[in-house]
């Protein structure tokens, strides 16, 4: 909605952590009753706004950019270490080991749709069946063992072992998100990993929820690849990295076969490159590296502050929510679970649908609804549920504050007691 500057209350801090977010100071929204609130944006886990030092970070590029690993002007060249160091901040951000290698994607479903494209012919995948559709669904159906929803770390590791016991010899990948998109509990990656290795298995982190709240360290957690996406990371659309081993990645055909991927063609062969050129072949969206490393080097540096930020914020939506009647929260490993800041919930009597129409519309409040691309996972959480088959989530991150979450609160305890 356009609102004059002059209409907007002052822009306030935030964020006590030092990084403003740009967009929740911005975003004025009309209610129903004609009032005007600023926006209460409860949807970090699906997108989180841009933070001003990605903004700058991009408009410092964007009057100079030129062609990378193509032309030898100057602008070139720039613009070449431009993208050869935003990849060195990302290999940093996750803590990747000297030979890891980073390839920049468009996300993390296109980060794991390139690991499937590399996966050894006889390999066998294990993949929670509560995971994320992008990192359930690019294996190969043949060879991939879904395993159910388990109710506990605990058992998430053991099925895991299980499941590489009885795996046919061959090359394995463990499949595994580090935070629930859903739920928000983080999966025990370092001891899935540890089981991975004594069964000879490599494992594939999918920290697209994770990275955004946590550490994230290839290295100590003994993880073999890991993929993210820069526009969970307060990044724009567009970049994502594939980060982790080469040995796979170097032995299968490009995954964007073209110009940059190949060293030399002639009339009948093609000398494909070794390293991540090979799987990035055309040109390179320098502008989204460039952004993804930015936000990689202001979430490092405000790592302790974001995260007390959001656990102080999700502890008081918890608490709200839990004493509202009528009001379910939903969750695989109970209620001490260690988890980011996502809380999925249901009103009885009210479809999630209407529950997110009325909180946008009467409240300023925008959440997301559905089965958040884990139908397995949702029809899993969903079962007992009479009435639903779909739910609420509320996802926090740097964009929201203290008055957000007490707005979110009264609003669902009205929906639920007295209706929209
Ligand atoms: N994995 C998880 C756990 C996610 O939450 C998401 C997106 O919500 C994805 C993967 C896919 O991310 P993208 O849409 O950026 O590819």
């Amino acid at each position: 909605p356009s609102q004059t500057a002059a209409a907007r209350p002052a822009v306030t801090r935030r964020f006590t952590g030092g990084i403003p977010a740009t967009v929740a100071t911005d975003l004025l929204v009309p209610l129903a009753d004609g009032r005007v609130t600023d926006y209460a944006n409860f949807d970090h886990g699906a997108s989180a706004p841009c933070l001003e030092s990605v903004r700058a970070a991009v408009e410092a590029a964007l009057p100079s950019y030129a062609s990378v690993h193509r032309g030898n002007g100057y602008a070139s060249r720039i613009t070449t270490q431009w993208y050869e160091r935003a990849r060195a901040e990302v290999h940093a951000f996750v803590g990747a080991r000297s030979d890891d290698q980073v390839v920049f994607t468009r996300q993390t479903t296109d980060a794991l749709n390139l690991l499937a494209r590399c996966l050894p012919s006889n390999a066998t995948v294990i993949v929670f069946e509560t995971e994320h559709h992008a990192a359930l669904l690019p294996w190969p159906a043949e060879r991939t063992v879904r395993l159910a929803a388990p109710d506990s770390p605990a058992s998430a590791v053991s099925a895991v072992a299980n499941a590489l016991r009885e795996a046919p010899e061959g090359p394995r990948l463990v499949v595994v998100t580090g935070a629930s998109n859903v739920t928000g509990e983080i999966f025990p990656v370092a001891e899935i990993a540890a089981v991975a290795k004594a069964h000879g298995a490599r494992i594939c982190l999918d920290a697209a929820q994770l990275a955004p709240h946590r550490v994230v360290d290839i290295a100590a957690l003994e993880v073999d690849w890991v993929a993210l996406s820069g526009h969970k990371l307060y990044a724009p659309y567009g970049a994502g990295a594939l980060v982790g081993r080469a040995d796979w990645l170097n032995a299968a055909n490009p995954y964007l076969a073209g110009g940059g991927a190949t060293s030399a063609v002639t009339g009948d062969t093609t000398v494909w490159n070794e390293g991540p050129s090979r799987h990035e072949g055309g040109s390179p969206n320098v502008i989204g590296a460039i952004a993804l490393a930015a936000a990689c080097a202001a979430i490092s540096k405000h790592r302790d502050a974001i995260e007390q930020h959001e656990q102080f914020l999700l502890g008081r939506l918890r608490d709200g929510l839990a004493n509202i009647p009528g009001v379910k929260t939903y969750s695989l490993f109970g209620h001490d679970a260690d988890r980011v800041g996502t809380v999925t919930f249901t009103i009885e009597g009210l479809t999630s649908t209407l529950v997110s129409a009325a909180l946008s519309a009467e409240y300023g409040i925008g959440v997301r609804d559905g089965k958040f691309c884990a139908h397995l996972l949702t029809g899993h959480l969903l079962a007992g549920d009479p009435t639903s088959s779909t739910a609420v989530r509320a996802s926090l991150g740097l964009g929201v504050t203290r008055e957000h979450v007490e707005r979110l609160i009264e609003a669902i305890r009205t929906l639920a007691t007295k209706g929209p």
